[in-house]
């Protein structure tokens, strides 16, 4: 074998999976077409749970100082704002920071936890039987070779050749939409000039290195196919057309189109093929949730792969990748849809009083607490929750685990997120001293037993024990007063979630 698990693809999927593969002590290897790492930014935004899991893995001080903290984020553009700070999170926010450095320091992460990524290698091809996965590639010299791993996951964007060459479908819709975006380095420094810009609909935001971002769809060039290039000319002209301004914009460093094809793998996995990100769901870029779910993918996916190539998955360990993350795929693809509808009405002539109608009575809805912060959870991610696996599981199974203080032996760590920094399991006891031992010794450094004294979390009330996964979601947790049976219940989630005792 050349590697445990074969990556197509060092986008922000493929890089954190290649990550948390590492971490869990498998062997990755990220094969990745382009020559070297790309330097155009579509995403700019993590949005907080992104923010929570790089906090899971000691990750987000990298992170924080390379970009800008923004209290809320939009929901299809209205003016009502999604307040991210209402949401039980200590990363009430969303983190604005340019793709291309937030797969730097991905890469810079996989360097170090000893992953290798080859750049100018591209799968071509691949074939899978009991044992493994055959994959085709070919390297900068156009020269082809084969590799062979016991996994392959498909991190390879929209157009994944792991996901044909694996047999899985695709469907959904093709584009009817486009927009366009430019970098640029020049505009109108009159900020009066850009507010109106704002009004209008355009989304302008400041870059790095003086450039801004212009955002926008214009609705006389909004069935041009994605496929055609921008010029600077035809930007211009669409930004006099909405706001009666061409913004002064020069000097452009990056301009391209994009579409809402909107398409949902219909397998996550078959055999020993996976796959993630984008790979795995398009849709329009509403709201900045692509990177984001890519990422939460990895997340999900990399322990229970580890788990597999270790050989400790207990059986369905790594089917649950499918149950639990395409639900969220696709839950992601029709609130992009719907904010995309809610834009397009309004700039369809036929529509535009009913569709105006309709945003304003969406933005009315938004001021509404309950509205605001269900919309909030979706788009942030923290609204994320797995079903349970078990019967007559805990309500709280699922769930992400809130980040109370908590200790454990051998750790400076004081709270539960910080204590899944070693990418494994954590059993928290609330009870006092039970199970602690026992869990040290039969599940080894599989799981890290820890001790909180901190009840008072309104989730957690009479709660006694908690064994949160890898991705900081709950396994099981029980209330049950009796030690004796709590025992047998904590073996049973012990064996079902991280095997048998090592
Ligand atoms: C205009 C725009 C703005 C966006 N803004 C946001 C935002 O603010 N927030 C957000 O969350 N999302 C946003 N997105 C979406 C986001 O950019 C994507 O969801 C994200 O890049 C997906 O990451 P990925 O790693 O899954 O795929 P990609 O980023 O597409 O990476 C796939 C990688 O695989 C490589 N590859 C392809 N084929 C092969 C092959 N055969 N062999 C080897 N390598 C291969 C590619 O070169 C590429 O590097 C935006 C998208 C657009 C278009």
């Amino acid at each position: 074998m050349d590697a445990d698990v074969i990556v197509a693809g060092a986008g922000p999927t493929g890089l954190m999976l290649a990550c948390e593969l590492a971490l869990a002590g498998a062997r990755p290897l990220v094969l990745e077409r382009r020559a070297e790492p790309q330097r155009d930014s579509r995403a700019l935004t993590l949005h907080p749970r992104s923010l929570e899991l790089l906090d899971q893995r000691g990750l987000l001080d990298r992170f924080l100082p390379l970009g800008r903290t923004v209290p809320g984020w939009h929901f299809a553009q209205l003016p009502t704002r999604l307040d991210f700070s209402a949401l039980d999170s200590r990363h009430g926010h969303t983190l604005f920071i340019a793709q291309a450095r937030t797969e730097a320091l991905l890469a810079e992460r996989a360097h170090e936890l000893g992953a290798e990524v080859r750049y100018g290698h591209e799968v071509t091809a691949l074939g899978q039987d009991g044992e493994g996965v055959d994959v085709r590639v070919r390297g900068p010299r156009g020269v082809e070779a084969a590799l062979r791993a016991r996994y392959a996951v498909g991190c390879d964007g929209g157009r994944s050749r792991v996901r044909e060459a694996a047999g899985i479908g695709f469907p959904g819709t093709d584009e009817t939409l486009t927009g366009v975006l430019g970098d640029v380095a020049v505009i109108d420094d009159d900020p009066a000039v850009l507010d109106a810009a704002r009004a209008r609909g355009v989304l302008v935001a400041p870059l790095e290195g003086g450039v801004t971002r212009l955002v926008m769809v214009d609705p006389e060039r909004m069935r041009v196919p994605s496929r055609e290039p921008v010029t600077l000319e035809e930007f211009r002209a669409s930004l006099v057309r909405i706001c009666g301004s061409d913004c002064g914009v020069a000097e452009p460093r990056w301009l391209s189109r994009f579409g809402n094809a909107t398409r949902l793998a219909e397998a996550y996995r078959s055999g020993r093929v996976l796959l993630a990100g984008d790979a795995a769901h398009i849709h329009f870029p509403a709201a900045g949730q692509g990177l984001n779910t890519g990422l939460q993918d990895a997340m999900n996916l990399g322990w229970k792969l580890a788990a597999a190539v270790h050989g400790w998955a207990p059986p369905g360990l790594l089917d649950t990748y499918h149950s639990e993350r395409r639900p969220i795929g696709r839950a992601v693809t029709e609130n992009t849809e719907v904010q995309t509808l809610l834009a397009e009405l309004s700039l369809v002539p036929r529509y535009r009083r009913p569709g105006a109608a309709l945003r304003a009575l969406f933005d009315e809805l938004l001021r509404m607490e309950e509205v605001n912060r269900e919309l909030a959870a979706r788009v942030s991610g923290l609204g994320t929750s797995y079903p349970p696996t078990a019967p007559g599981a805990d309500p709280l199974a699922g769930r992400r685990m809130p980040d109370i203080g908590a200790a454990a032996a051998d750790t400076g760590a004081a709270r539960v997120h910080a204590l899944l920094a070693g990418g494994g399991f954590v059993h928290l006891d609330l009870a006092g001293g039970a199970g602690s031992e026992e869990v040290s010794t039969g599940w080894g450094p599989r799981v890290t037993a820890a001790v909180t004294k901190e009840g008072g979390h309104p989730d957690l009330e009479g709660v006694k024990e908690v064994l949160v996964r890898p991705d900081g979601h709950i396994a099981w947790a029980t209330r049950t007063a009796d030690a004796a049976a709590r025992r047998g219940e904590r073996r049973t989630a012990l064996a079902g979630w991280a095997g048998t005792p090592s």
